[in-house]
């Protein structure tokens, strides 16, 4: 059953296998032969299966009235969205949300840039918070918990991937929003009051770090430290690393590659940065991908690069600051593909890889490792009724470095 939900929300098909499509082509079938037989019809029956139709909802326990903020079309405007969420189960937990990040996906998706947008739309998958409900398995989390949510709402528990911690990577993964959950119901996002999250896909807030700067940890900070990971980056220190595209992802990589003692290379598109980077990140170099001299000199010196880029971008020049052997590592995620030339791939036996977020034992190593270090976001605090001046800003890409919602108010206490 659990299976089925998830499933279902990955191959259209899957409509005509849940009971209500099942009824409604019933209905259909119904509809016609009504029409060819006139007697056959009968108020009485009509109501019955429209009742029956309503009967098998499959989301009965979605009884939870939430106030939030959506995006109904591609313009992508958000606007205050009342919906329903599933009482709290048995392995679920409450939480009230405290702050939510504005990832550069929630643009995405607001806009539906990649085509896959299910309005309305609640995004937010940045979310701190604090526990207020238990399910009865619960055990690692007690009402007053600090915690956060990040991209994973549910996945299939049973595949390779999942059965080893890398359930981000499991066929059947749903996301926080824009996902379907195990119970066939649409996920709605962190842009809310409170969200009600299966204790597997919820992670530990360090006490030392601050819930608003922590927020964009949960998708900004795991996306860019599992790719660090698999390059063997992390604590293990002493290599030349490349950040491509100084945003909310990159300004967290360029903070955690010092934290790990990595000499660290800013390559933008924007000048205005460069003080910025080298002064309040610590960035150790810059590059401005524009200037051809300075991408000329930053020739084979890198040894790994994250490119967080969002929007469509050439990867040749890019290839070309790694030093033979090195890795790309791609993480943006624009919506139109990136040509990708062979050259610069075979001269530097260089290789490309993709990596999307990580998964919860990695988002919670990754929260310990940030409280360790005491590395958090640098954020600008907005009001909900702002979100839409955030989302024009982070379009034009002037942001330092994500803004974060202040959804409980807090700030204005
Ligand atoms: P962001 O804050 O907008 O940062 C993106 C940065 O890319 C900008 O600050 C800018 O940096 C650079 N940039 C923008 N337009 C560019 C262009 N036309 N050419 C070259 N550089 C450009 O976005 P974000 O929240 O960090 O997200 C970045 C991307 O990662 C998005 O596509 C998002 O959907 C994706 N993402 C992927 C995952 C995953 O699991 N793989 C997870 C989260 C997000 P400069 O000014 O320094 O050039
Ligand atoms: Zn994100």
């Amino acid at each position: 059953m659990r299976r089925k939900g998830i499933v279902s929300a990955l191959s259209p098909p899957y409509l005509t296998h849940t009971p209500i499509n099942t009824l409604i082509f019933l209905l259909t079938i119904y509809t016609q032969y009504s029409i060819l037989h006139p007697s056959f019809s009968s108020l009485v029956t009509w109501f019955t299966l429209l009742f029956l139709l309503m009967a098998l909802e499959s989301t009965p326990n979605h009884t939870q009235s939430v106030a939030g903020w959506a995006a109904h079309d591609s313009s992508g405007k958000i606007v205050p969205y009342i919906f329903k969420r599933r009482e709290n189960g048995v392995n679920d937990v409450s939480i009230k949300v405290m702050y939510c990040g504005i990832c550069h996906t929630d643009l995405h998706f607001a806009k539906n840039d990649w085509g896959i947008t299910m309005y309305p739309v609640v995004p937010g998958h940045e979310i701190t918070g604090v526990i207020t409900k238990v399910g009865s398995n619960v055990t690692k989390f007690k009402i007053g918990d600090r915690v956060g949510v990040g991209c994973l709402a549910a996945s299939c528990l049973e595949c390779e991937f999942c059965q080893n911690s890398q359930e981000n990577y499991c066929d059947q993964i749903q996301f926080t929003y824009n996902g379907i959950f195990w119970d066939g119901s649409v996920t709605y996002g962190g842009y809310s009051d409170m969200v009600v999250a299966d204790h597997r896909y919820v992670v530990h807030v360090p006490d030392n770090l601050p819930m608003d700067a922590a927020a964009p940890l949960l998708c900004a900070g795991v996306t860019v430290f599992t790719p660090m990971k698999d390059c063997q980056l992390v604590e293990s220190p002493g290599k030349k690393v490349g950040v491509v595209g100084l945003g909310g992802l990159g300004h967290v990589s360029v903070k955690m590659a010092k934290a790990f003692g990595h000499h660290v290379t800013v390559i933008s598109t924007s000048p205005s940065k460069e003080n910025e980077a080298k002064q309040r990140l610590g960035a150790d170099s810059f590059i401005l991908s524009t200037n051809d001299e300075q991408m000329q000199r930053g020739k084979r010196t890198l040894d790994v690069i994250l490119d967080t880029v969002s929007a469509q971008h050439s990867l040749g020049p890019i290839l070309e600051l790694l030093k033979v052997n090195g890795t790309l590592a791609l993480v943006g995620a624009p919506d139109k593909p990136i040509e990708l030339p062979s050259f610069p791939l075979i001269f530097g036996k260089r290789s490309v890889k993709g990596s999307m977020t990580g998964s919860m034992k990695e988002t919670q190593e990754m929260m310990d490792v940030c409280g360790k270090h005491n590395i958090t976001c640098d954020v600008e605090l907005i009001e909900p009724d702002q979100i839409n001046q955030a989302f024009d800003r982070l379009a034009r890409n002037d942001v330092r470095y994500r803004f974060v919602i202040d959804i409980a108010g807090n700030s204005k206490l």
